[in-house]
Protein backbone atom coordinates (compact mmCIF):
# COMPACT_ATOMS: atom_id res chain seq x y z
CA UNK A 1 0.00 0.00 0.00
CA UNK A 2 1.08 3.22 -1.01
CA UNK A 3 2.06 6.45 1.66
CA UNK A 4 -1.27 8.11 0.66
CA UNK A 5 -3.53 5.15 0.71
CA UNK A 6 -2.63 4.13 4.02
CA UNK A 7 -2.98 8.17 5.39
CA UNK A 8 -6.75 7.73 4.44
CA UNK A 9 -7.22 4.27 6.25
CA UNK A 10 -5.52 5.61 9.34
CA UNK A 11 -7.61 9.05 8.99
CA UNK A 12 -11.02 7.01 7.78
CA UNK A 13 -10.34 4.62 11.02
CA UNK A 14 -11.15 7.65 13.10
CA UNK A 15 -14.13 9.38 11.23
CA UNK A 16 -17.66 8.12 12.32
CA UNK A 17 -18.82 5.54 10.02
CA UNK A 18 -22.34 7.36 9.40
CA UNK A 19 -20.71 10.27 8.13
CA UNK A 20 -18.00 8.08 5.93
CA UNK A 21 -21.30 6.47 4.41
CA UNK A 22 -23.11 9.51 4.21
CA UNK A 23 -24.56 10.83 0.72
CA UNK A 24 -23.85 14.64 1.31
CA UNK A 25 -26.78 17.04 0.04
CA UNK A 26 -26.35 17.94 -3.75
CA UNK A 27 -26.22 22.10 -3.42
CA UNK A 28 -26.81 23.90 -6.64
CA UNK A 29 -23.37 25.24 -6.00
CA UNK A 30 -21.57 22.20 -5.44
CA UNK A 31 -23.41 20.57 -8.53
CA UNK A 32 -22.82 23.41 -10.89
CA UNK A 33 -19.24 24.59 -9.96
CA UNK A 34 -18.65 26.92 -13.39
CA UNK A 35 -18.69 30.32 -13.01
CA UNK A 36 -22.72 31.67 -13.02
CA UNK A 37 -21.98 35.17 -14.22
CA UNK A 38 -23.39 35.93 -17.37
CA UNK A 39 -25.58 32.55 -16.85
CA UNK A 40 -29.44 31.93 -16.43
CA UNK A 41 -29.32 30.14 -12.82
CA UNK A 42 -32.46 28.03 -12.92
CA UNK A 43 -31.67 25.65 -10.33
CA UNK A 44 -31.41 26.70 -6.78
CA UNK A 45 -34.89 28.54 -6.63
CA UNK A 46 -33.09 31.81 -5.95
CA UNK A 47 -35.36 34.99 -6.68
CA UNK A 48 -33.93 36.78 -9.69
CA UNK A 49 -34.47 40.23 -8.67
CA UNK A 50 -31.55 41.84 -6.50
CA UNK A 51 -31.74 43.99 -3.73
CA UNK A 52 -28.84 46.46 -2.81
CA UNK A 53 -28.26 46.15 1.11
CA UNK A 54 -25.35 47.63 2.94
CA UNK A 55 -24.11 47.25 6.50
CA UNK A 56 -24.05 50.32 8.56
CA UNK A 57 -22.88 49.31 11.56
CA UNK A 58 -19.30 48.62 11.33
CA UNK A 59 -18.12 47.88 14.91
CA UNK A 60 -17.61 44.30 15.33
CA UNK A 61 -15.23 43.56 18.29
CA UNK A 62 -18.78 42.30 20.37
CA UNK A 63 -20.65 39.87 20.13
CA UNK A 64 -24.20 39.94 18.88
CA UNK A 65 -27.16 38.77 21.06
CA UNK A 66 -27.87 35.91 21.12
CA UNK A 67 -31.10 36.03 19.74
CA UNK A 68 -31.59 39.79 18.49
CA UNK A 69 -34.26 41.77 20.13
CA UNK A 70 -34.54 44.40 17.18
CA UNK A 71 -34.69 41.41 14.79
CA UNK A 72 -37.46 39.39 16.55
CA UNK A 73 -39.33 42.12 16.51
CA UNK A 74 -39.16 43.11 12.70
CA UNK A 75 -39.88 39.59 12.37
CA UNK A 76 -42.62 39.41 14.72
CA UNK A 77 -44.59 42.57 13.02
CA UNK A 78 -44.15 41.02 9.81
CA UNK A 79 -46.13 37.95 10.58
CA UNK A 80 -48.33 39.00 12.79
CA UNK A 81 -46.84 36.52 15.66
CA UNK A 82 -45.49 37.35 19.28
CA UNK A 83 -41.97 37.59 19.81
CA UNK A 84 -41.98 35.06 21.98
CA UNK A 85 -43.00 32.56 19.33
CA UNK A 86 -39.72 33.11 17.23
CA UNK A 87 -36.23 32.08 17.02
CA UNK A 88 -33.71 33.56 14.71
CA UNK A 89 -31.83 30.67 12.98
CA UNK A 90 -28.49 30.47 10.48
CA UNK A 91 -31.46 29.87 7.41
CA UNK A 92 -34.07 27.23 7.90
CA UNK A 93 -31.38 24.61 7.24
CA UNK A 94 -30.20 25.21 10.53
CA UNK A 95 -33.85 25.10 11.80
CA UNK A 96 -34.22 21.75 10.62
CA UNK A 97 -31.13 20.46 12.42
CA UNK A 98 -31.31 22.06 15.50
CA UNK A 99 -34.80 20.53 15.67
CA UNK A 100 -33.42 17.11 15.11
CA UNK A 101 -30.36 17.71 17.82
CA UNK A 102 -33.08 18.87 20.44
CA UNK A 103 -36.01 16.22 20.46
CA UNK A 104 -33.94 13.05 18.76
CA UNK A 105 -32.27 9.90 20.67
CA UNK A 106 -29.97 8.28 18.36
CA UNK A 107 -30.65 5.09 20.10
CA UNK A 108 -34.23 4.98 19.65
CA UNK A 109 -35.76 7.63 18.00
CA UNK A 110 -36.94 8.36 14.43
CA UNK A 111 -37.97 10.88 11.67
CA UNK A 112 -40.18 10.56 9.09
CA UNK A 113 -40.62 12.25 5.67
CA UNK A 114 -42.30 12.02 2.62
CA UNK A 115 -40.25 11.87 -0.52
CA UNK A 116 -39.59 13.61 -3.13
CA UNK A 117 -39.03 16.36 -0.87
CA UNK A 118 -36.69 18.62 0.68
CA UNK A 119 -33.46 16.26 0.70
CA UNK A 120 -31.52 18.29 3.98
CA UNK A 121 -34.02 16.16 6.09
CA UNK A 122 -32.17 12.81 5.29
CA UNK A 123 -28.95 14.39 5.05
CA UNK A 124 -29.04 15.70 8.82
CA UNK A 125 -30.32 12.51 10.15
CA UNK A 126 -27.69 10.71 8.54
CA UNK A 127 -25.23 13.48 9.96
CA UNK A 128 -26.62 13.11 13.22
CA UNK A 129 -27.00 9.15 12.97
CA UNK A 130 -30.99 9.26 13.51
CA UNK A 131 -32.67 6.72 11.72
CA UNK A 132 -35.54 7.97 9.22
CA UNK A 133 -38.18 6.46 8.08
CA UNK A 134 -39.73 7.42 4.35
CA UNK A 135 -43.31 7.42 3.00
CA UNK A 136 -43.79 7.78 -0.41
CA UNK A 137 -46.26 10.48 -1.59
CA UNK A 138 -48.72 9.05 -4.26
CA UNK A 139 -46.99 9.47 -7.33
CA UNK A 140 -49.67 10.81 -10.11
CA UNK A 141 -50.56 13.85 -7.49
CA UNK A 142 -47.33 13.91 -5.27
CA UNK A 143 -50.32 13.77 -2.30
CA UNK A 144 -49.22 12.68 1.59
CA UNK A 145 -50.12 9.15 2.37
CA UNK A 146 -51.67 9.97 6.10
CA UNK A 147 -53.13 6.77 6.43
CA UNK A 148 -49.60 5.27 5.92
CA UNK A 149 -48.67 7.70 8.08
CA UNK A 150 -50.93 6.94 11.04
CA UNK A 151 -50.13 3.06 10.86
CA UNK A 152 -46.42 3.78 11.20
CA UNK A 153 -45.39 5.86 14.14
CA UNK A 154 -43.63 3.83 16.49
CA UNK A 155 -40.40 5.40 17.49
CA UNK A 156 -40.84 8.64 15.31
CA UNK A 157 -40.02 11.75 17.26
CA UNK A 158 -40.62 14.21 14.84
CA UNK A 159 -42.32 14.59 10.91
CA UNK A 160 -41.09 16.86 8.53
CA UNK A 161 -43.11 18.15 6.21
CA UNK A 162 -42.42 20.54 3.12
CA UNK A 163 -45.54 23.25 2.57
CA UNK A 164 -45.58 24.03 0.06
CA UNK A 165 -43.06 21.51 -1.41
CA UNK A 166 -39.83 20.93 -2.62
CA UNK A 167 -39.30 19.81 -5.74
CA UNK A 168 -42.85 19.24 -6.53
CA UNK A 169 -44.66 22.74 -5.82
CA UNK A 170 -47.62 21.25 -4.19
CA UNK A 171 -49.25 22.14 -1.34
CA UNK A 172 -50.52 20.00 2.27
CA UNK A 173 -54.03 19.89 2.82
CA UNK A 174 -54.66 21.72 5.98
CA UNK A 175 -57.32 19.15 7.74
CA UNK A 176 -55.24 16.34 7.30
CA UNK A 177 -52.64 18.16 8.99
CA UNK A 178 -54.90 19.27 12.06
CA UNK A 179 -56.03 15.63 11.87
CA UNK A 180 -52.67 14.47 12.15
CA UNK A 181 -51.39 16.95 15.20
CA UNK A 182 -54.08 15.80 16.89
CA UNK A 183 -53.12 12.06 16.46
CA UNK A 184 -49.84 13.14 17.64
CA UNK A 185 -50.55 15.30 20.23
CA UNK A 186 -47.91 14.78 23.84
CA UNK A 187 -46.04 12.38 21.07
CA UNK A 188 -44.51 13.52 18.17
CA UNK A 189 -43.24 17.07 17.12
CA UNK A 190 -45.00 17.94 13.33
CA UNK A 191 -42.71 20.54 11.54
CA UNK A 192 -43.67 22.21 8.69
CA UNK A 193 -40.95 23.65 6.10
CA UNK A 194 -42.53 26.86 4.94
CA UNK A 195 -39.24 28.09 3.02
CA UNK A 196 -41.69 28.96 0.18
CA UNK A 197 -44.75 30.14 1.90
CA UNK A 198 -44.58 33.97 0.41
CA UNK A 199 -46.13 32.57 -2.57
CA UNK A 200 -49.09 31.04 -1.40
CA UNK A 201 -49.49 33.13 1.97
CA UNK A 202 -52.74 31.45 2.13
CA UNK A 203 -51.40 28.39 2.72
CA UNK A 204 -49.29 29.11 5.94
CA UNK A 205 -50.00 26.98 9.45
CA UNK A 206 -48.52 29.24 11.46
CA UNK A 207 -52.14 30.65 13.03
CA UNK A 208 -51.89 26.96 14.36
CA UNK A 209 -48.65 27.76 16.52
CA UNK A 210 -50.46 28.04 19.86
CA UNK A 211 -53.28 25.97 19.17
CA UNK A 212 -50.69 22.66 18.99
CA UNK A 213 -47.79 22.42 21.08
CA UNK A 214 -46.14 20.25 18.77
CA UNK A 215 -46.15 22.50 15.59
CA UNK A 216 -42.91 23.72 14.83
CA UNK A 217 -42.95 26.36 11.76
CA UNK A 218 -39.74 26.64 9.66
CA UNK A 219 -39.22 30.23 7.22
CA UNK A 220 -36.51 31.83 5.64
CA UNK A 221 -35.35 35.00 3.97
CA UNK A 222 -33.42 32.85 1.12
CA UNK A 223 -36.42 32.73 -1.46
CA UNK A 224 -39.07 35.01 -1.36
CA UNK A 225 -36.66 37.67 0.02
CA UNK A 226 -33.98 37.39 -2.38
CA UNK A 227 -31.51 36.66 0.70
CA UNK A 228 -30.13 33.26 -0.20
CA UNK A 229 -26.49 34.89 0.84
CA UNK A 230 -27.43 36.60 3.96
CA UNK A 231 -28.55 33.14 5.67
CA UNK A 232 -31.32 33.80 7.82
CA UNK A 233 -34.08 31.75 8.65
CA UNK A 234 -36.52 31.37 11.58
CA UNK A 235 -38.29 28.93 13.86
CA UNK A 236 -41.91 29.58 14.92
CA UNK A 237 -43.32 28.05 17.56
CA UNK A 238 -45.02 28.28 21.43
CA UNK A 239 -42.51 30.38 23.75
CA UNK A 240 -42.14 26.62 25.74
CA UNK A 241 -40.52 25.31 22.89
CA UNK A 242 -38.39 28.11 22.11
CA UNK A 243 -37.44 28.27 25.42
CA UNK A 244 -36.18 24.20 24.86
CA UNK A 245 -34.36 25.45 21.41
CA UNK A 246 -32.59 28.35 22.96
CA UNK A 247 -30.74 25.58 24.76
CA UNK A 248 -29.33 24.01 21.94
CA UNK A 249 -28.54 27.05 19.70
CA UNK A 250 -25.40 28.20 19.13
CA UNK A 251 -24.74 31.52 21.27
CA UNK A 252 -24.36 33.63 18.41
CA UNK A 253 -25.53 32.31 15.82
CA UNK A 254 -26.73 35.63 13.89
CA UNK A 255 -23.69 37.79 13.13
CA UNK A 256 -23.99 41.87 13.52
CA UNK A 257 -24.09 42.02 9.94
CA UNK A 258 -26.82 39.60 9.13
CA UNK A 259 -28.53 40.95 11.87
CA UNK A 260 -28.45 44.81 10.36
CA UNK A 261 -29.40 43.52 6.79
CA UNK A 262 -32.18 41.37 7.92
CA UNK A 263 -33.69 44.13 9.15
CA UNK A 264 -33.36 46.29 6.61
CA UNK A 265 -35.08 43.77 4.54
CA UNK A 266 -38.00 43.74 6.93
CA UNK A 267 -38.77 47.06 7.19
CA UNK A 268 -42.27 48.57 5.61
CA UNK A 269 -41.02 49.67 2.20
CA UNK A 270 -38.89 46.52 1.40
CA UNK A 271 -41.61 44.12 2.88
CA UNK A 272 -44.13 45.57 -0.01
CA UNK A 273 -40.97 45.41 -3.10
CA UNK A 274 -40.65 41.91 -1.49
CA UNK A 275 -44.06 41.18 -2.28
CA UNK A 276 -44.12 43.18 -5.35
CA UNK A 277 -41.45 41.01 -6.63
CA UNK A 278 -43.78 37.60 -5.73
CA UNK A 279 -46.11 38.94 -7.76
CA UNK A 280 -43.68 39.46 -10.86
CA UNK A 281 -42.35 36.02 -10.31
CA UNK A 282 -46.38 34.29 -10.16
CA UNK A 283 -46.94 36.29 -13.49
CA UNK A 284 -43.90 35.01 -15.07
CA UNK A 285 -44.61 31.45 -13.61
CA UNK A 286 -48.17 31.74 -15.25
CA UNK A 287 -46.30 33.03 -18.94
CA UNK A 288 -44.09 30.21 -18.87
CA UNK A 289 -46.50 27.50 -17.96
CA UNK A 290 -49.06 28.33 -20.70
CA UNK A 291 -46.16 28.72 -23.13
CA UNK A 292 -44.59 25.03 -22.32
CA UNK A 293 -47.99 24.09 -22.40
CA UNK A 294 -47.37 24.46 -25.95
CA UNK A 295 -43.90 22.96 -26.41
CA UNK A 296 -44.12 18.94 -28.03
CA UNK A 297 -40.59 18.23 -25.49
CA UNK A 298 -42.73 18.91 -22.33
CA UNK A 299 -44.55 16.07 -21.08
CA UNK A 300 -46.11 17.18 -17.80
CA UNK A 301 -45.96 20.69 -15.77
CA UNK A 302 -47.13 19.46 -12.17
CA UNK A 303 -49.32 22.52 -10.50
CA UNK A 304 -47.32 24.81 -8.45
CA UNK A 305 -47.24 27.07 -5.80
CA UNK A 306 -44.25 28.20 -5.50
CA UNK A 307 -41.25 29.89 -7.49
CA UNK A 308 -40.46 26.69 -9.50
CA UNK A 309 -41.96 24.61 -11.74
CA UNK A 310 -41.64 20.69 -11.62
CA UNK A 311 -41.96 19.51 -15.85
CA UNK A 312 -42.00 16.39 -16.89
CA UNK A 313 -40.31 15.70 -20.49
CA UNK A 314 -39.96 13.30 -23.04
CA UNK A 315 -36.09 12.41 -22.51
CA UNK A 316 -35.47 15.41 -19.23
CA UNK A 317 -31.15 14.21 -20.03
CA UNK A 318 -31.30 16.09 -23.69
CA UNK A 319 -33.40 18.51 -22.65
CA UNK A 320 -30.62 19.55 -19.56
CA UNK A 321 -28.24 19.12 -21.97
CA UNK A 322 -29.84 21.74 -24.63
CA UNK A 323 -30.80 24.31 -21.86
CA UNK A 324 -27.20 23.69 -20.56
CA UNK A 325 -24.96 24.56 -23.82
CA UNK A 326 -27.76 27.80 -23.98
CA UNK A 327 -26.37 28.67 -20.34
CA UNK A 328 -29.64 28.23 -18.70
CA UNK A 329 -29.04 25.95 -15.71
CA UNK A 330 -31.91 23.98 -14.17
CA UNK A 331 -31.88 21.22 -11.80
CA UNK A 332 -32.43 17.73 -12.86
CA UNK A 333 -34.43 15.21 -10.26
CA UNK A 334 -33.92 11.60 -12.98
CA UNK A 335 -31.50 10.69 -9.75
CA UNK A 336 -34.99 10.12 -7.69
CA UNK A 337 -36.70 7.01 -9.39
CA UNK A 338 -40.31 8.86 -8.92
CA UNK A 339 -39.08 11.74 -10.39
CA UNK A 340 -37.50 9.87 -14.17
CA UNK A 341 -37.26 12.67 -16.72
CA UNK A 342 -38.04 15.89 -14.58
CA UNK A 343 -36.10 18.78 -14.36
CA UNK A 344 -37.26 21.44 -11.25
CA UNK A 345 -36.95 25.10 -12.93
CA UNK A 346 -36.80 27.89 -11.15
CA UNK A 347 -39.26 31.10 -12.44
CA UNK A 348 -36.84 33.68 -13.30
CA UNK A 349 -37.23 37.33 -14.96
CA UNK A 350 -39.57 37.91 -17.81
CA UNK A 351 -36.30 37.85 -20.47
CA UNK A 352 -34.82 34.94 -18.38
CA UNK A 353 -38.15 32.87 -19.21
CA UNK A 354 -38.58 34.06 -22.57
CA UNK A 355 -35.04 32.72 -23.65
CA UNK A 356 -35.91 29.23 -21.45
CA UNK A 357 -39.11 29.02 -23.73
CA UNK A 358 -37.73 30.13 -27.14
CA UNK A 359 -34.91 27.52 -26.71
CA UNK A 360 -37.59 24.68 -25.89
CA UNK A 361 -39.52 25.52 -28.37
CA UNK A 362 -37.10 25.26 -31.24
CA UNK A 363 -36.24 21.61 -29.67
CA UNK A 364 -39.94 21.05 -30.19
C1 LIG B 1 -34.15 26.46 0.24
C2 LIG B 1 -34.79 25.62 1.24
C3 LIG B 1 -34.38 25.60 2.58
C4 LIG B 1 -33.11 26.26 3.01
O1 LIG B 1 -33.31 27.51 3.44
P1 LIG B 1 -32.09 28.36 4.01
O2 LIG B 1 -32.80 29.35 4.84
O3 LIG B 1 -31.40 28.94 2.84
O4 LIG B 1 -31.23 27.44 4.81
C5 LIG B 1 -35.10 24.88 3.50
N1 LIG B 1 -36.17 24.17 3.12
C6 LIG B 1 -36.57 24.14 1.84
C7 LIG B 1 -37.75 23.35 1.48
C8 LIG B 1 -35.89 24.85 0.87
O5 LIG B 1 -36.26 24.75 -0.41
Amino acid sequence: MNQQKQKIKNINQIVKNNILNLIPYQSARLLYKNNINNKIMLNANESPIISLFSTNNKILNRYPEQQPKKLLNFYSKYINLNNKNILITRGADEGIDIIMRTFCDQKYDKILFCPPTYDMYRVTANILNIKYLMIFSIKNNWKINFNKIKKNLKNVKIIYFCNPNNPTGNTLNKNDIIQLLEFTKNKIIIVIDEAYIEFCLDQTMIYLINKYENLIVLRTLSKAFGLAGLRCGFILTNKYLIKILLKVIAPYPISIPVLDIAVQALNTKNIIIMNNNVKTIINNKKWLIEKLNNCNCVKKIFVSKTNFILVKFNNSKIIFDILNKNNIIVRDQNHEKILDNCLRITIGTFYECKKLFYILQKIS
